[in-house]
C-alpha cells in the first residue's frame, strides 16, 4: 500500500498489505481472544478504555501528525480529533457499565423478566479516511467495551494511521486479539464478512461500499450498522442571526476540508436575509486559509487524494454547464499536491451534480427559497438524511421545523456534529443504525431475555 502525501503528491511510504494466511491467522486470534474477552467484567474493561484515552492523549502531536501526512487534515484538526477520540474512551470508560444493565420488564408475580446485553464476537469495521482515527473509535470504544473483539479493515490510504490506533490499544494494556488493523484491498471484505467466526459487520463510508458490505452480510445473516453519505442541509431563515450562520456555515461546510459526510452542503436561505447572508458567507470562506497541514495557521489543507479532487471539479464543471453560477472558487489551485479552494455556487439547476450528488469537499451550494414550507421542501428533495442545521432565532420555530426534516440528527442554531452523549446516524441512503450514547453500544449486542420462574 503506497502512501501519498497530498499536500505534494509524493510517495511517502510503502506498507507490505496482509496475505489471506494474515487474515486468517487474525480471525482464529480474535474467536480465541473472544472467548476470554466477553468473561471479564465490563468495569474491567472499561478501565482499559480509560487507559486507551491516557495513550491517545499523552502521544496526541504523533497521531495527528500521522493523520494529516496520510490525508492532508491540517494539523489544528487532526490534533482536535485525537481529543475527541480520547473523549469518547473516557465517555464508555464512565457509562458502559450503565448503559449495558440489564433491563427488567413487567413479570407476572413470582417471575422476574430481563434483559441481558451480552457480545456478539467478531466485529469487522470497515472505515474511511477523512476522520481516520475518529470513525474507528467511535466504533472501537463503544464495541470492544461491550465485550466484542474489532478487526479493522481501514481505507487504502491511510495505513500508517490503521497501525497506530492498534498500537494505542496495545499500549493500553489490551489483549492481543481485542483489536486487530488488517491491511487489506476492500475485494477481502466479503470473505471476512461471510467467515462463520465473525458476527457483524459496521461500515462507514460511501453507498456503493454500503450497498456491497449489506448484501454480503445480508446473505449470511450478519448484523450490520451502515454510516453513509449526506447532503446536509443548512436552512438560514428570515429571523436567523446571520452572523454567527454565516460564520458556522462556512465551517460547517469546510472543516477538514470539506470531507465530511455531515459537512452542511446546501444552503437553503430565506428571501429576506439572502443578500446579507450571501455577502457574509462569501467574507467568511474568502477568508479561510489554505494551505500547508502542518502549519497551524491554515485552515484547509489539501484534498486527500488526487482521484476524489477531479471527480469533485467534475460536479462543479457539470454544474457550471448546467447553468449555476460561481461566486467564488470553482477551479483547482495551481500548486504542488492536491489543492482546491473553497468554493460557492448560486443559480443551481434542479437536478445538476452539486444539487443531487454529494460533493465531498470545500464547494457550498446556496439556494433561495421564499417561505418556510419551500425551505423544508428543499431540504429533504435528497436521497440522503443524515443531519440538518437550521437557523432561528426562534427556538420554538426551530423545533417545530427540525421535525418535519427527514435526517437522523437535526441542530437548531448549530452545526452539525457527533458528540458521544448523542445518537448519530442517518435515514434513506446514509444509511442505518445508530452509533454513540447508549443506542451505540446496543448495536453489536445480543438481547438477551432471562425469564426465570
Ligand atoms: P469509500 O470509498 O466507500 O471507502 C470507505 C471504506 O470502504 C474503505 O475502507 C474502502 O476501502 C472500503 N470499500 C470501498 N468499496 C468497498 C466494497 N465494495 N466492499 C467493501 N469495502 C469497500 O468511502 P471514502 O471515499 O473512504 O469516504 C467518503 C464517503 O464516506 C463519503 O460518501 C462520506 O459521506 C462517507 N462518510 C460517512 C460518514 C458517516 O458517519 N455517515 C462518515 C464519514 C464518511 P478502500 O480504501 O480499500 O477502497
Amino acid at each position: 500500500m503506497d502512501v501519498v502525501d497530498p499536500s505534494t503528491g509524493t510517495r511517502i511510504e510503502t506498507y507490505e498489505e496482509h496475505t489471506e494466511g494474515d487474515v486468517t491467522e487474525a480471525l482464529d486470534r480474535a474467536t480465541e481472544t473472544f472467548d476470554d474477552w466477553r468473561t471479564r467484567s465490563v468495569r474491567d474493561r472499561e478501565q482499559l478504555l480509560a487507559t486507551a484515552g491516557e495513550v491517545l492523549r499523552d502521544n496526541k502531536r504523533e497521531y495527528a501528525e500521522t493523520m494529516t501526512r496520510e490525508m492532508g487534515k491540517p494539523i489544528t484538526q487532526a490534533i482536535a480529533e485525537v481529543e475527541k477520540c480520547a473523549w469518547v474512551c473516557d465517555h464508555y470508560a464512565e457509562y458502559a457499565s450503565t448503559y449495558l444493565d440489564s433491563d427488567p420488564h413487567p413479570s407476572p408475580p413470582g417471575s422476574t423478566v430481563e434483559t441481558e446485553y451480552e457480545p456478539l464476537g467478531p466485529v469487522l469495521a470497515v472505515m474511511p479516511w477523512n476522520f481516520p482515527f475518529w470513525q474507528v473509535f467511535r466504533f472501537a470504544a463503544p464495541y470492544l467495551t461491550a465485550g466484542n473483539v474489532g478487526l479493522l479493515k481501514h481505507a487504502s490510504n491511510v495505513p500508517g494511521c490503521a497501525l497506530a490506533i492498534e498500537d494505542v490499544f496495545r499500549e493500553a494494556g489490551y489483549p492481543e486479539g481485542v483489536f486487530q488493523s488488517l491491511l487489506i484491498p476492500s475485494d477481502l471484505v466479503d470473505d471476512i464478512i461471510a467467515d462463520d467466526r465473525v458476527r457483524g459487520a459496521t461500515l462507514t463510508g460511501s453507498g456503493p461500499a454500503g450497498r456491497a458490505v449489506a448484501a454480503t452480510a445480508g446473505e449470511h445473516l450478519k448484523k450490520t450498522v451502515l454510516e453513509l453519505g449526506g447532503s446536509d442541509p443548512f436552512i438560514v431563515l428570515d429571523d436567523a442571526d446571520i452572523g454567527s450562520a454565516a460564520e458556522t456555515g462556512a465551517w460547517a461546510r469546510n472543516l477538514n476540508g470539506g470531507q465530511s459526510c455531515i459537512a452542511a452542503k446546501r444552503f437553503i436561505v430565506h428571501t429576506d436575509v439572502y443578500d446579507d447572508f450571501l455577502d457574509a458567507f462569501v467574507d467568511e470562506i474568502d477568508s479561510f486559509v489554505v494551505g500547508d497541514p502542518m502549519d497551524e495557521k491554515t485552515d484547509i489543507g489539501p484534498q486527500a487524494r488526487q482521484d476524489l479532487m477531479e471527480e469533485l471539479h467534475e460536479q462543479v464543471a457539470e454544474s457550471v454547464d448546467a447553468g449555476a453560477t460561481v461566486v467564488t472558487g470553482g477551479e483547482p489551485i495551481d500548486r504542488e499536491g492536491v489543492f482546491y479552494p473553497p468554493t460557492i455556487l448560486t443559480d443551481i439547476p434542479e437536478g445538476c451534480p452539486v444539487d443531487s450528488d454529494e460533493t465531498f469537499g470545500p464547494v457550498a451550494t446556496v439556494y433561495e427559497v421564499a417561505d418556510e414550507d419551500e425551505a423544508v421542501s428543499k431540504a429533504n428533495d435528497t436521497n440522503f438524511g443524515l443531519g440538518a442545521s437550521i437557523w432561528t432565532e426562534n427556538r420554538d420555530r426551530g423545533k417545530r421545523i427540525a421535525s418535519r426534516i427527514d435526517a437522523g440528527c437535526v441542530y437548531v442554531n448549530q452545526l452539525v456534529k457527533s458528540d458521544p452523549r448523542a445518537p448519530f446516524g442517518g435515514v434513506k441512503d446514509s444509511g442505518y443504525g445508530r452509533e454513540l450514547s447508549e443506542a451505540g453500544i446496543k448495536e453489536f449486542v445480543n438481547r438477551k431475555t432471562v425469564w426465570v420462574e
